[in-house]
């Protein structure tokens, strides 16, 4: 059998294309990725990055706050009468995901719970190959295969992984060995200031290793994180090395100073988290689809999503450095869904 569209991928973008093409009934068949250990410590789990974060506060549709006084107020008593009590809760990025599948799902989308590994865009129908080493056929593919976060690439990171070194505080910040603890995040972006700010509610305290002296994080982010009583910023600054021991994982961290260089210092800490920036989900793609300088794919067509390859469109964090939020990537997933199903019909398949 040959597919009319596959979805790879499970994140806001992917989900998105998936409930477009249902609806269209291009019955789609979305691959969510193999939840795997491998794919969790790598960044790269089912659900996207968005199954590792807290709250969504910026998604539209989704605000927190006293949800029932605003919609008493702004909605017809009698109309408001048939509407559930609101939870006041904005919604999680678990949560947020959970949904969205549930959404595909309920429009009659086939998931399959396994990684394309690899893929044949060289002839068609294209082939991918799933990593059972199963080929499935399909005219037209979306990839929505996301970001990972990035690790300085230190030995010392690898030595310590799971023993205190991680790229997700939201998915490690409550173990033990974090609570009452000194800790250290490295990173001058939103992800950055959002894990100290997360990591401040069980840690001693918490310092930002940057290594510049402005941070690059929004306004708001910088400020809830220079005003938190236990977050500290160590200036200019860059990790040299993780310390620690077999016995304990991480102990420390010594930092080096970016404007004189002969300058170290060791923080004590018992965790370390990166927060560095991404790296975007390509490599079963093994080159076939054009993309950047920093390894994201293509879009060759102005406000489309079309890539270097006909009848491949590519939606989310995977072609996206720039704005990488959950609502854009919805949106793109939605796009790419419409320009796949207008290319099926403008080739007769549809
Ligand atoms: P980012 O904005 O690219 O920031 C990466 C940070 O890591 C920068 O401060 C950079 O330093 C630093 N860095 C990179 N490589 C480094 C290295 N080798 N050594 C030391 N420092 C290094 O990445 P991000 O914080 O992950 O954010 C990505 C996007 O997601 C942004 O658009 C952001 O707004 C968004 N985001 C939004 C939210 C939210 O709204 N809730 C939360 C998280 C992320 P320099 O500044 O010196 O380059």
């Amino acid at each position: 059998m040959t597919e009319k569209v596959v979805i790879i991928g499970s994140g806001p973008a992917g989900w998105t294309a998936a409930i477009y093409a249902a609806r269209a009934e291009l019955d789609p068949l979305l691959f969510e990725g193999d939840a795997s250990q491998e794919n969790w410590d790598i960044g790269r789990p089912p659900l996207g990055q968005l199954a590792i974060t807290t709250e969504v506060e910026n998604f539209p549709g989704f605000p927190a706050g006293d949800l029932n006084a605003y919609l008493d107020n702004a909605i017809d008593e009698k109309k408001r009468k048939y509407m559930a009590p609101h939870s006041g809760h904005g919604v999680s990025g678990p949560e947020l995901m959970e949904l969205m599948r549930q959404q595909a799902v309920n429009f009659k989308t086939r998931v399959r719970t396994e990684d394309i590994t690899s893929v044949d865009f060289s002839s068609r129908p294209f082939q991918l190959t799933t990593a059972g080493g199963e080929v499935v056929e399909t005219l037209s593919v979306i990839v929505a295969t996301g970001a990972r976060a990035n690790y300085l690439g230190l030995e010392s990171e690898n030595r310590f992984k799971n023993r205190g070194v991680s790229a997700c505080a939201v998915c490690d910040g409550a173990l033990p060995r974090f609570r009452d603890k000194p800790l250290v995040v490295v990173g001058g972006g939103d992800s950055a200031m959002e894990e100290a700010d997360y990591l401040a509610k069980f840690a001693s305290k918490v310092y930002i290793v940057h290594r510049r002296d402005e941070l690059r994080a929004s306004k708001i982010m910088a400020e809830r994180a220079i005003n938190n009583p236990k977050i500290e910023v160590k200036w200019s600054t860059t990790v040299d090395e993780i310390l620690g021991n077999d016995e304990e994982g991480v102990t420390g961290v010594r930092i080096r100073s970016t404007k004189d260089e002969s300058q170290t210092e060791v923080l004590e800490a018992s965790g370390y988290f990166a927060a560095i920036g991404h790296t975007p989900n390509t490599d079963f793609l093994n080159g076939q689809l054009e993309t950047s300088e920093k390894g994201y794919v293509c879009w060759t067509v102005p406000f489309r999503t079309n890539t270097s390859v006909e009848g491949v469109f590519a939606a989310g964090d995977v072609a996206d450095d720039n704005y990488r939020q959950a609502v854009t990537a919805a949106g793109s997933g939605c796009m790419a869904a419409l320009d796949a199903e207008r290319w099926l019909a403008a080739q007769g398949h549809h």
